[in-house]
């Protein structure tokens, strides 16, 4: 068996694997690229994931860097079948249709704009009609039902307790008369999330895909969150000012309403106006009230009770433009919730552009914000966003709850790991920033002594065969695009210089305090990078006294 990398792989969109099985080829997931325009070019060739050739894909969950790419697989003729849980297919139903009507709309923007410019019109990487048409091709199973497929495959999808329907995929094959294991974690969800059960925990497997997009970081637990968001929410009442949420429209959106709602129910704010202002939200919310099943223990117990924790009375839903636009004109107190989670598309766009420069509103980050979005340069502390071509100020209250993460932390992810016995376990981490799969990688070797890599894209090589696969086995089909380094400009030296500066006394200050703490003797391991940051201070030096 071999396996080629189509994405998912340093960086988190885009997940996409591609398994072949002498003449059999198959997908897990089929993810859209975003975050950046040389990212986003890779979503136009599909060649490599050979559309017309693959009897079916295997689809973890209904997020765009999941599924995004179904549709315009379809369009170039995929006819197999996309085998997925059914929360996963209601959910696929609007957001697919959604991501058509954001690509038809930016094709839109673009052949006006070239028009202008006497250039040809753009067409959209697929259009609402080939989203609709895959649908067709969705066939959904049960949590634990096992599926038997072409060449002897069987599969079987578990609950990852990420967002409603999501699924880790077992997946078993026989090799040279010996059974095999494979599992892709899918994303994993963080223990103790409210409205979906915990991630299921896998014990055997011979290769396995790990999630690490928050392979380095340590999240706040829920209840420092919730008097977290409490606080924001009184500071916000006494100005009399907004609370502005940008949240994706799937599972963040229902979790802050499951959170406001036990604010409410334990009397600890008052009845303020909540806003939903996202149309796909909207429907998602729907599609999880249909789908009980799939909750957890708290919220089925809720339920029982007669109270239906995503139903509060100071709901206000906002589905048409005009309605979305009036919330700016109630001068109340409230809070709005509104997509997309990472501020680069959507209704959100407009509360920012509200809200960002006055020093009184609260901007509350709660998902995973990728790189070259907005959001990220919010959360990283840019002075100015643009905002439809104008430069925002960004002087409001901005927060950052991971507590609310629908993503594992490096224990969540430790932890889950720490369940498989299998001591020759091939573990690729995969789903996170380059530097964070490989942090979590090492991590993996030192801590449980397995064999983990980081694969680059459109990376192909054999499997089963970790221990001593020589290196020649890895190889790179001739059309990958090599990455090149941005071109550095000497405009740029005085800033970096700067910023070099700013991080050094940072450093020092924070090691001269952990020294006094006390604390430092803990992270030896400091004590390496530091010498390696040396290390490399020293080559730049002497290579700018040779030339
Ligand atoms: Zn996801
Ligand atoms: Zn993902």
């Amino acid at each position: 068996m071999r396996v080629e990398f189509l994405g998912g792989v340093r960086t988190v969109t885009g997940s996409a694997t591609l398994l072949e099985k002498g003449p059999l080829r198959w997908l897990v997931d089929c993810g859209m690229f975003q975050g950046g325009r040389e990212l986003e070019e890779r979503n136009w060739n599909t060649g490599p994931y050979q559309p017309r050739k693959l009897p079916f894909i295997l689809l973890t969950h209904a997020h765009i860097d999941h599924s995004g790419l179904i549709p315009k697989l379809v369009k170039e003729g995929f006819q197999g079948k996309v085998i997925c849980t059914k929360a996963t297919y209601d959910l696929c139903e609007v957001m697919l249709r959604d991501s058509a009507h954001v690509q038809e709309m930016e094709a839109e923007w673009s052949t006006r704009k070239n028009r202008r410019a006497g250039v040809d019109e753009t067409s959209p990487l697929y259009s609402v009609e080939d989203a609709e048409k895959s649908l067709r091709y969705f066939q959904p199973v049960r949590y634990g039902e096992m599926v038997s497929l072409d060449g002897g495959i069987k599969v079987r999808f578990q609950d990852a307790g990420h967002i409603l329907g999501s699924a880790i995929i077992e997946l078993w094959t026989e090799e040279e008369g010996e059974e095999k294991k494979l599992v892709f974690s899918g994303d994993l969800g963080s223990p103790g999330a409210p409205l979906v059960r915990d991630p299921t925990f896998i014990t055997e497997a011979d290769v396995l895909w790990l999630e690490s997009t928050y392979g380095n970081r340590f999240h706040r637990s829920r209840e420092e969150t919730e008097r977290e968001l409490l606080k924001i929410i009184q500071d916000a009442l006494r100005d009399e000012a907004k609370v502005i949420i940008p949240a994706f429209a799937v599972e963040r959106t229902q979790d802050v309403i499951y959170t406001l709602g036990e604010l409410i129910r334990r009397n600890l704010i008052p009845r303020i106006p909540i806003y939903i202002d996202s149309p796909l939200a909207i429907s998602a919310t729907e599609i999880f009230k249909r789908n009980t099943d799939c909750f957890d223990q708290e919220t089925k117990t809720l339920l029982s009770e007669g109270q239906n924790p995503l139903e509060l009375p100071e709901i206000l839903y906002t589905q048409s433009t005009e309605a979305s636009r009036a919330i700016n004109e109630d001068s109340r107190p409230g809070i709005i919730i509104s997509a997309s989670g990472m501020a680069d598309a959507g209704r959100i766009k407009h509360h920012l552009k509200h809200h960002l420069w006055r020093e009184t509103s609260h901007i509350v980050i709660i998902g995973y914000q990728a790189e070259g979005t907005v959001g990220r340069r919010i959360v990283d502390g840019a002075k100015t966003v643009r905002l439809f071509g104008e430069e925002i100020a960004v002087k409001a209250h901005i927060h950052t709850l991971g507590g609310f993460s629908a993503h594992a932390d490096q224990k969540g992810l430790l932890d889950w790991l720490s369940h498989f016995g299998n001591p020759n376990l091939e573990v690729f981490v995969v789903h996170g920033e380059e530097k964070v799969s490989l942090e979590l990688s090492q991590l993996v070797k030192d801590r449980f002594h397995l064999n983990a890599i980081v694969p680059q894209w459109r990376e192909r090589r054999p499997l089963f065969r970790a221990q001593g696969t020589p290196e020649e086995a890895i190889t790179f089909p001739e059309d990958r695009k090599v990455e090149t380094e941005p071109a550095f400009s000497l405009e740029d030296l005085p800033a970096l210089l700067r910023t070099l500066d700013r991080n050094y006394k940072k450093l020092r200050r924070k090691l001269r305090r952990a020294k006094e703490k006390g604390r430092l003797h803990l992270e030896a391991r400091w004590g390496g990078r530091l010498e390696e940051i040396n290390r490399r201070l020293e080559e730049l030096d002497s290579e700018l006294d040779k030339s």
